[in-house]
């Protein structure tokens, strides 16, 4: 065995000992910079290290650095959670015509910012911003890039006067996902948090007695990532748009997931409040995600009064803000999905969430006959999936799973393997079994899954 002499005093082999781990190392995905910049890396490291180890030691742990790094590219995985809406793993995938709109946007010039009508200078996506309007039964809409976004370019707009309080209850102060706090954003908008009520009880009065010169607005925000139950109170929307239209303050409602369909009438799960309603109950904003139950890209969608809009829009952060033609292309495809709906709605987060049972049985048990004779166990289990995303948190949608004992294997080595194959299967540990949940596989990735299962034990 040959030895990698390094140290760090100069003038040792460290150059050509790069050259040869290069050489050692062969043609991989990595870029060469790249892959001669982890070389380099995993070379210094070695070198505030005691024992430096042999050539094929040193050689085998770059590799296995590179894989790590390489499994890092965003890629396509296939959603064995059963959780519709994964922050993690990239929200809603887009429908056809999304993809279509997308791909067609991204290879050529488009009409962005140029009025085909007058051949000049025009308005971004002004028709996406009436077709959203239409779709949420509002004088008008306009998109940013997250719902964060949303929410502040909103309280900016209220708050840069005189009065900087906004009056939100305390039931509503969550935490959605990983860094977004509705406090914190209020604090990088510069308002001012004026927290009424208890956390299980909010009363209307109260939301009359914060009411003074300092308010600016009263944001209701949609408990979308949890649930309250037993001794809990907060007054219906439509009753806070009485004593707001009332007050003259603006009433703005966050409400995230954004759900267009009736996802109740499509699985078993409660109802959630769409856009429509809550306007109609007289909230002057409303703002949602693009990316979570709408099954669209990542956006921040406003609708509501045109004044507020247009004023909105004339914010100097709106241009901060605002979404490239890619978004807008698989947006405006999001949007007319929805609009030109006859029977199903072709986006396959709905046609998931409408999957049913004995059509992933089926598929279970094909794809259970596909591993036999292998090292794992493979049974039809059940499973319990879940909108996720900060929708719909009390429901739980039945499910299929296909179940996994690997035999000679812990369930921790076999969830990393399925991690490590292309593309990686992600899945759960439950009842002693790795699972995978088939509500939040496409059919076509049933066989891909059987590979992927035969390639880990192999
Ligand atoms: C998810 C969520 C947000 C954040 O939306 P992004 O589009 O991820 O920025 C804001 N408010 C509520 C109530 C949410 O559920």
């Amino acid at each position: 065995m040959e030895r990698v002499e390094l140290s760090s005093k100069p003038n040792l082999r460290t150059i050509p000992a790069v050259e040869k781990l290069l050489q050692a190392l062969g043609p991989t995905e990595l870029p060469r910079p790249a892959l001669v910049a982890v070389v380099r890396r995993e070379l210094a490291a070695l070198r505030s290290e005691k024992a430096i180890p042999e050539f094929d030691a040193v050689a085998g742990r770059i590799r296995e650095t590179v894989e790590n790094l390489l499994r890092l590219r965003l890629q396509p995985v296939i959603n064995g959670t059963g959780i519709l809406v994964h922050t993690n793993l990239g929200r809603a995938p887009l429908g056809p015509g999304a993809v279509e709109a997308l791909r067609a946007a991204a290879e050529n010039y488009t009409n962005l910012e140029y009025n085909l009508n007058k051949g000049e200078r025009g308005e971004r996506a002004g028709y996406l911003e009436h077709n959203l309007a239409v779709l949420c039964q509002a004088q008008a809409a306009t998109v940013v890039n997250n719902c964060a976004a949303a929410l502040v370019l909103i309280l900016r707009h209220f708050t840069q006067g005189g009065r900087k309080e906004v009056i939100i209850s305390r039931g509503e102060l969550v935490q959605i996902g990983g860094g977004f706090r509705i406090p914190e954003i209020l604090e990088v908008s510069g308002a001012v948090l004026r927290e009424i009520g208890a956390t299980n009880k909010t009363s209307l009065n109260d939301y009359a007695k914060a009411i003074g010169r300092e308010t600016a607005l009263i944001l209701k925000v949609h408990r979308s990532n949890f649930f309250m139950g037993g001794f809990v109170e907060s007054p219906p929307t439509a009753e806070i748009a009485a004593l707001a239209r009332k007050r003259k303050i603006p009433l703005v409602e966050d409400l995230g997931s954004g759900a267009i369909a009736a996802v109740d009438k499509i699985a078993s799960v409660e109802a959630e409040p769409t856009p429509a309603e809550v306007l109609r109950a007289g909230v002057d904003l409303v703002c949602f995600s693009g990316d979570k139950l709408f099954g669209g890209p990542q956006a921040g969608m406003i609708a509501g009064k045109a004044k507020l809009i247009a004023a909105l829009k004339r914010e100097p952060l709106f241009r901060a803000l605002r979404c490239d033609k890619l978004i807008f292309s698989a947006l405006q495809a999001t949007i007319d999905a929805y609009l030109a709906q006859k029977g199903d709605i072709d986006l396959p987060l709905i046609e998931m969430l409408g999957l049913s049972s004995e059509n992933l049985s089926a598929r279970a048990q094909t794809i259970v006959a596909g591993l036999q004779g292998l090292r794992v166990k493979p049974l039809v289990g059940e499973g319990k999936g879940q909108v996720g995303g900060g929708a719909l948190p009390r429901s739980t949608i039945p499910s299929v799973t296909v179940d996994l004992f690997p035999r000679e294997m812990t369930l921790a080595d076999f969830a990393a393997k399925l991690r490590a194959t292309t593309p990686p299967v992600i899945g759960y540990v439950g009842g002693g079994k790795f699972k995978i949940d088939l509500r939040t596989v496409f059919r076509r990735q049933d066989e891909q899954i059987v590979q992927a299962v035969r390639e880990v034990l192999r």
